[in-house]
Protein backbone atom coordinates (compact mmCIF):
# COMPACT_ATOMS: atom_id res chain seq x y z
CA UNK A 1 0.00 0.00 0.00
CA UNK A 2 2.69 2.51 1.12
CA UNK A 3 4.68 1.34 -2.13
CA UNK A 4 1.56 1.96 -4.62
CA UNK A 5 1.13 5.84 -2.80
CA UNK A 6 4.98 6.19 -3.13
CA UNK A 7 4.59 5.36 -6.86
CA UNK A 8 1.33 8.08 -7.48
CA UNK A 9 3.15 10.70 -5.75
CA UNK A 10 6.08 10.33 -7.92
CA UNK A 11 3.76 9.58 -11.16
CA UNK A 12 1.71 13.23 -10.02
CA UNK A 13 5.37 15.11 -9.89
CA UNK A 14 6.51 13.68 -13.07
CA UNK A 15 3.21 14.88 -14.35
CA UNK A 16 3.72 18.36 -13.24
CA UNK A 17 7.34 18.75 -13.40
CA UNK A 18 7.16 19.51 -17.54
CA UNK A 19 4.52 22.04 -16.86
CA UNK A 20 6.18 24.07 -13.93
CA UNK A 21 9.46 23.76 -16.89
CA UNK A 22 7.34 25.17 -19.49
CA UNK A 23 5.95 28.10 -17.64
CA UNK A 24 8.86 29.26 -16.00
CA UNK A 25 10.92 28.72 -19.65
CA UNK A 26 7.98 30.74 -21.04
CA UNK A 27 9.18 34.03 -19.38
CA UNK A 28 12.56 33.58 -20.52
CA UNK A 29 12.99 32.10 -23.66
CA UNK A 30 12.13 33.99 -26.35
CA UNK A 31 11.09 31.54 -28.56
CA UNK A 32 8.05 31.02 -26.30
CA UNK A 33 7.18 34.63 -26.22
CA UNK A 34 5.08 36.66 -28.20
CA UNK A 35 6.81 38.67 -31.20
CA UNK A 36 6.76 41.89 -29.84
CA UNK A 37 8.26 40.18 -26.49
CA UNK A 38 11.04 38.51 -28.68
CA UNK A 39 12.09 42.11 -30.68
CA UNK A 40 11.86 43.82 -27.48
CA UNK A 41 14.60 41.12 -25.97
CA UNK A 42 16.31 41.88 -29.05
CA UNK A 43 16.57 45.50 -29.04
CA UNK A 44 18.14 45.13 -25.40
CA UNK A 45 20.12 42.35 -25.52
CA UNK A 46 21.70 42.36 -29.05
CA UNK A 47 21.42 46.17 -29.55
CA UNK A 48 21.53 48.05 -26.87
CA UNK A 49 24.15 46.12 -24.99
CA UNK A 50 26.36 46.34 -28.06
CA UNK A 51 26.26 50.16 -27.22
CA UNK A 52 23.90 51.73 -29.58
CA UNK A 53 21.92 54.91 -27.78
CA UNK A 54 20.37 56.64 -30.47
CA UNK A 55 17.14 57.03 -29.74
CA UNK A 56 15.46 56.77 -33.14
CA UNK A 57 17.00 53.76 -33.75
CA UNK A 58 15.99 52.01 -30.93
CA UNK A 59 12.20 52.84 -31.23
CA UNK A 60 12.48 52.06 -35.16
CA UNK A 61 13.47 48.95 -34.14
CA UNK A 62 11.04 48.40 -31.56
CA UNK A 63 8.73 49.26 -34.01
CA UNK A 64 9.20 47.90 -37.27
CA UNK A 65 7.94 43.77 -37.08
CA UNK A 66 11.15 41.76 -38.32
CA UNK A 67 8.78 39.00 -38.76
CA UNK A 68 7.17 40.37 -41.50
CA UNK A 69 10.21 40.84 -43.38
CA UNK A 70 11.23 36.95 -43.43
CA UNK A 71 9.77 33.73 -45.33
CA UNK A 72 7.39 32.13 -43.14
CA UNK A 73 9.52 28.87 -42.26
CA UNK A 74 12.16 31.55 -40.48
CA UNK A 75 9.53 33.92 -38.82
CA UNK A 76 10.31 32.13 -35.24
CA UNK A 77 13.90 33.10 -35.82
CA UNK A 78 13.47 36.17 -36.98
CA UNK A 79 14.98 38.34 -33.74
CA UNK A 80 17.72 35.73 -33.51
CA UNK A 81 20.99 37.60 -33.63
CA UNK A 82 21.89 36.46 -37.06
CA UNK A 83 21.26 36.99 -40.68
CA UNK A 84 18.49 34.51 -42.56
CA UNK A 85 17.76 33.60 -46.40
CA UNK A 86 15.12 35.81 -48.05
CA UNK A 87 14.81 33.36 -50.79
CA UNK A 88 16.90 33.75 -54.54
CA UNK A 89 20.31 33.25 -52.38
CA UNK A 90 19.83 36.73 -50.52
CA UNK A 91 19.81 37.18 -46.90
CA UNK A 92 18.37 39.65 -44.46
CA UNK A 93 21.50 41.38 -42.59
CA UNK A 94 21.52 40.81 -38.85
CA UNK A 95 19.83 43.18 -36.07
CA UNK A 96 23.04 45.09 -35.02
CA UNK A 97 24.55 45.55 -38.40
CA UNK A 98 21.40 47.21 -39.61
CA UNK A 99 21.26 49.30 -36.40
CA UNK A 100 25.37 50.11 -36.80
CA UNK A 101 24.94 51.14 -40.18
CA UNK A 102 22.02 53.28 -39.58
CA UNK A 103 23.71 54.55 -36.68
CA UNK A 104 26.97 55.87 -37.99
CA UNK A 105 25.26 57.83 -40.79
CA UNK A 106 23.70 59.68 -38.28
CA UNK A 107 20.76 60.30 -39.54
CA UNK A 108 17.09 62.88 -38.88
CA UNK A 109 13.89 63.56 -39.86
CA UNK A 110 15.52 66.02 -42.35
CA UNK A 111 18.02 63.21 -44.39
CA UNK A 112 17.21 61.84 -47.81
CA UNK A 113 18.90 58.02 -47.82
CA UNK A 114 19.57 55.96 -50.93
CA UNK A 115 19.57 52.25 -50.07
CA UNK A 116 21.60 49.96 -52.56
CA UNK A 117 20.59 46.12 -51.89
CA UNK A 118 17.21 46.39 -51.17
CA UNK A 119 16.30 42.55 -49.84
CA UNK A 120 13.51 41.94 -47.77
CA UNK A 121 13.44 46.16 -47.71
CA UNK A 122 13.63 45.43 -43.78
CA UNK A 123 16.61 48.21 -43.51
CA UNK A 124 14.45 50.26 -45.79
CA UNK A 125 11.90 50.44 -43.42
CA UNK A 126 14.06 51.16 -40.29
CA UNK A 127 15.57 54.10 -42.41
CA UNK A 128 12.05 55.08 -43.26
CA UNK A 129 10.87 55.74 -39.95
CA UNK A 130 13.94 58.15 -39.18
CA UNK A 131 14.34 59.89 -42.45
CA UNK A 132 12.29 61.94 -44.96
CA UNK A 133 12.63 60.36 -47.73
CA UNK A 134 13.99 56.57 -48.54
CA UNK A 135 15.38 55.54 -52.18
CA UNK A 136 15.99 51.68 -52.50
CA UNK A 137 17.35 49.85 -55.53
CA UNK A 138 17.04 45.98 -55.65
CA UNK A 139 18.91 43.94 -58.49
CA UNK A 140 16.53 40.77 -58.66
CA UNK A 141 13.19 41.37 -59.79
CA UNK A 142 11.14 38.96 -57.43
CA UNK A 143 12.54 40.39 -54.39
CA UNK A 144 12.31 44.19 -55.53
CA UNK A 145 8.64 43.47 -55.79
CA UNK A 146 7.88 41.57 -53.03
CA UNK A 147 9.49 44.34 -50.82
CA UNK A 148 7.47 46.97 -52.27
CA UNK A 149 4.40 45.49 -52.31
CA UNK A 150 5.58 44.47 -48.48
CA UNK A 151 6.53 48.28 -47.48
CA UNK A 152 3.35 49.45 -49.38
CA UNK A 153 0.84 47.24 -47.72
CA UNK A 154 3.11 48.35 -43.96
CA UNK A 155 1.66 51.91 -45.15
CA UNK A 156 4.99 53.03 -46.47
CA UNK A 157 4.78 56.50 -48.31
CA UNK A 158 8.22 57.82 -47.97
CA UNK A 159 10.25 55.13 -49.78
CA UNK A 160 10.72 54.57 -53.23
CA UNK A 161 11.37 51.05 -54.92
CA UNK A 162 12.93 50.32 -57.99
CA UNK A 163 14.32 47.64 -59.49
CA UNK A 164 17.90 47.80 -61.46
CA UNK A 165 21.96 47.61 -60.95
CA UNK A 166 22.62 49.88 -57.80
CA UNK A 167 25.98 50.32 -59.15
CA UNK A 168 25.01 53.19 -60.78
CA UNK A 169 22.77 55.10 -57.79
CA UNK A 170 19.65 56.83 -58.31
CA UNK A 171 20.81 59.93 -60.10
CA UNK A 172 17.24 61.34 -60.50
CA UNK A 173 16.56 61.59 -56.95
CA UNK A 174 20.06 62.55 -56.13
CA UNK A 175 21.85 64.10 -54.16
CA UNK A 176 21.40 61.92 -51.35
CA UNK A 177 22.51 63.30 -47.63
CA UNK A 178 23.29 59.24 -46.81
CA UNK A 179 23.71 56.36 -49.07
CA UNK A 180 23.78 52.51 -47.47
CA UNK A 181 24.94 49.76 -49.22
CA UNK A 182 24.10 46.30 -48.22
CA UNK A 183 25.97 44.16 -51.23
CA UNK A 184 29.86 44.21 -51.49
CA UNK A 185 31.55 45.42 -54.11
CA UNK A 186 35.29 44.96 -54.61
CA UNK A 187 35.81 48.94 -54.61
CA UNK A 188 33.48 52.19 -54.27
CA UNK A 189 31.14 53.09 -57.05
CA UNK A 190 32.10 56.34 -58.54
CA UNK A 191 28.40 57.29 -59.34
CA UNK A 192 27.63 56.83 -55.51
CA UNK A 193 30.71 58.86 -54.64
CA UNK A 194 29.44 61.39 -57.20
CA UNK A 195 25.47 61.82 -56.06
CA UNK A 196 26.28 61.54 -52.02
CA UNK A 197 25.85 65.43 -51.03
CA UNK A 198 28.70 67.41 -49.45
CA UNK A 199 28.47 67.05 -46.05
CA UNK A 200 27.11 63.36 -46.63
CA UNK A 201 27.81 60.10 -45.11
CA UNK A 202 28.53 56.50 -47.08
CA UNK A 203 28.30 53.05 -45.42
CA UNK A 204 29.31 50.46 -47.73
CA UNK A 205 31.55 46.70 -47.03
CA UNK A 206 33.96 46.65 -49.94
CA UNK A 207 36.31 43.77 -50.38
CA UNK A 208 36.34 40.07 -51.52
CA UNK A 209 33.65 37.84 -51.79
CA UNK A 210 33.69 36.03 -48.44
CA UNK A 211 35.38 39.05 -46.41
CA UNK A 212 34.95 42.55 -46.09
CA UNK A 213 35.42 45.82 -44.20
CA UNK A 214 32.78 48.08 -43.68
CA UNK A 215 33.53 51.41 -44.04
CA UNK A 216 32.19 54.94 -43.64
CA UNK A 217 32.71 57.60 -46.08
CA UNK A 218 32.18 61.57 -45.18
CA UNK A 219 32.42 63.77 -48.13
CA UNK A 220 33.91 66.97 -46.81
CA UNK A 221 34.83 70.51 -49.74
CA UNK A 222 33.92 67.50 -52.42
CA UNK A 223 36.64 65.20 -50.97
CA UNK A 224 36.25 61.79 -49.61
CA UNK A 225 37.14 60.65 -46.52
CA UNK A 226 37.55 57.02 -45.20
CA UNK A 227 37.26 55.38 -41.65
CA UNK A 228 37.06 51.39 -41.20
CA UNK A 229 34.35 50.08 -39.16
CA UNK A 230 34.27 46.53 -38.97
CA UNK A 231 34.91 43.30 -40.86
CA UNK A 232 31.82 41.96 -41.94
CA UNK A 233 30.50 39.77 -44.61
CA UNK A 234 27.90 40.38 -47.20
CA UNK A 235 26.29 38.99 -50.40
CA UNK A 236 28.60 40.50 -53.24
CA UNK A 237 27.52 43.30 -55.08
CA UNK A 238 26.20 41.96 -58.83
CA UNK A 239 25.92 43.12 -62.24
CA UNK A 240 23.03 42.73 -64.28
CA UNK A 241 25.82 40.26 -66.89
CA UNK A 242 26.12 38.46 -63.09
CA UNK A 243 29.56 38.76 -62.68
CA UNK A 244 30.17 40.56 -58.94
CA UNK A 245 31.63 44.11 -59.01
N1 LIG B 1 19.05 45.36 -46.97
C1 LIG B 1 18.45 44.07 -47.14
C2 LIG B 1 19.46 42.94 -47.20
C3 LIG B 1 20.13 42.95 -48.47
S1 LIG B 1 20.96 41.53 -49.01
C4 LIG B 1 17.39 43.78 -46.12
O1 LIG B 1 17.16 44.60 -45.23
O2 LIG B 1 16.77 42.72 -46.22
C5 LIG B 1 21.73 42.28 -50.40
C6 LIG B 1 20.82 42.53 -51.54
O3 LIG B 1 21.57 43.25 -52.53
C7 LIG B 1 20.31 41.29 -52.24
O4 LIG B 1 18.92 41.29 -52.25
C8 LIG B 1 20.90 41.38 -53.64
O5 LIG B 1 20.05 40.88 -54.66
C9 LIG B 1 21.10 42.87 -53.79
N2 LIG B 1 22.06 43.28 -54.82
C10 LIG B 1 23.20 42.67 -55.24
N3 LIG B 1 23.79 43.40 -56.20
C11 LIG B 1 23.02 44.50 -56.40
C12 LIG B 1 23.09 45.62 -57.28
N4 LIG B 1 24.09 45.79 -58.16
N5 LIG B 1 22.11 46.56 -57.20
C13 LIG B 1 21.09 46.42 -56.32
N6 LIG B 1 20.95 45.38 -55.49
C14 LIG B 1 21.91 44.43 -55.52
Amino acid sequence: MANAKKTLICLLICMMVPFMFGVTCRAENPFLQSFEKRREHMVRTQIEARGITDKKILKALRKVERHKFVPKEYQLQAYGDYPLPIGEGQTISQPYIVALMTEVLDLDSSKKVLEVGTGSGYQAAILAEICESVCTIELIGVLGEKAKNLLADLGYENINVKIGDGYQGWKEYGPFDAIIVTCAPSHIPQPLQDQLAEGGKMVIPVGKKFTQELVLLTKQKGKIKKKDIIPVRFVPMMGKDGKAY
